[in-house]
């Protein structure tokens, strides 16, 4: 209850109140904050996916606009020796708008990062109003860039377990490669697991599926007890190194990222940036108040 009316008021609170809290999570506003940022995350030996912050849209001028915006963040990932690795929301380039120009866009972005070599565009996962819709762009995307897509997973949707065995027995030849998280947004109990508990059950019970088939997984979670199950797992059942890597927000439970670094993991750092960062700090905690706890935390701890 504290949490929801905190979450609620916060948009009223000047921005740079809001600022001095977000920018733990956030590289910055600009493509120069993000440089910083992404170098920083190197030089620890993490690698990086980048996010351009922005919104739903209101016209295809606004998705071209991000296009645009994604296309030189491309050339300075380049141009600085970053991974060109970029995290994309399906709804900042129209999906429910325009179906055709979205893909055309996204196709566009994949060409562009194709370039380089490990160059990649992860299909954020949004609301479960979106899933079937992303889950079909991945499949198109697919088909023509095998090596430079994947998708994201939300392991606490009852459907999840079932549309990666789809796409599994769909596409045997090809190496899917999937992000596994538990899911940001606030679901209905129709949809979605509630219990903490479940949705962890349902996490490794994914993971084991996919990586028993041989598939790529990006292991999206600061759950301490999830990634200590995921690692007895793998290393119990001698899963490669190159079938999976962890990845974190940037930001959050350094110390974990510390730590599986020193165990010679792979880490990949999520980093969003843009000037879309007020809307996009208030949105989310607005869609999962419990973040407040967290935030208030971070707050008193570096202030
Ligand atoms: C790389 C990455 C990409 C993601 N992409 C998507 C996506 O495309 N779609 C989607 O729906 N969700 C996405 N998520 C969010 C994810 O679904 C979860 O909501 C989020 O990671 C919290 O779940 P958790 O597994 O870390 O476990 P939790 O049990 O929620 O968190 C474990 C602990 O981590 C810390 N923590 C977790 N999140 C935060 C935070 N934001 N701020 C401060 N501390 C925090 C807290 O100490 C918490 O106790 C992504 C997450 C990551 C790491």
């Amino acid at each position: 209850m504290f949490q929801t009316l905190i979450a609620r008021l916060l948009p009223m609170f000047p921005e740079s109140f809001i600022w001095k809290f977000s920018k733990k999570y956030i590289a910055g506003k600009d493509l120069q904050d993000l440089k910083v940022a992404a170098l920083k995350e190197k030089a620890k030996g993490a690698f990086t996916t980048v996010d351009l912050l922005g919104e739903e849209i209101h016209s295809m001028n606004q998705a071209h606009d991000f296009y645009n915006q994604y296309l030189e963040l491309i050339t300075v990932l380049s141009k600085n020796d970053l991974e060109v690795n970029v995290s994309i929301k399906p709804s900042m380039f129209g999906l429910k708008m325009d179906k055709a120009a979205c893909y055309e866009l996204y196709e566009n972005i994949i060409e562009a990062v194709s370039n380089y070599p490990t160059g990649f565009v992860r299909i954020d996962m949004e609301d479960s109003s979106y899933t079937s819709m992303e889950i079909e762009l991945y499949e198109h995307l697919l088909k023509r860039y095998p090596r430079n897509v994947g998708l994201v997973i939300q392991a606490y949707l009852y459907r999840s377990h079932k549309d990666v065995m789809d796409l599994m027995d769909k596409y045997p030849n090809l190496s899917l490669n999937f992000r596994l998280c538990k899911g940001i947004y606030i679901e209905r109990k129709e949809v979605a697991y509630q219990d903490r508990q479940e949705v962890r059950e349902s996490y490794l019970r994914i993971l084991k599926s996919i990586l028993s088939y041989g598939g790529f997984v990006g292991i999206a979670t600061h759950d301490s007890w999830l990634v200590d199950h995921t690692l007895d797992w793998i290393r119990a059942n001698n899963i490669l190194k190159s079938q999976y890597e962890f990845q974190c927000l940037c930001g959050v439970k350094e110390g974990l990222k510390v730590d599986l670094l020193a165990q010679g993991e792979k880490e990949r750092v999520y980093i969003p940036f843009g000037i879309h960062w007020f809307a996009y700090s208030t949105r989310r905690l607005k869609e999962n108040p419990k973040m407040v706890n967290d935030i208030i935390k971070a707050f008193f701890s570096f202030s």
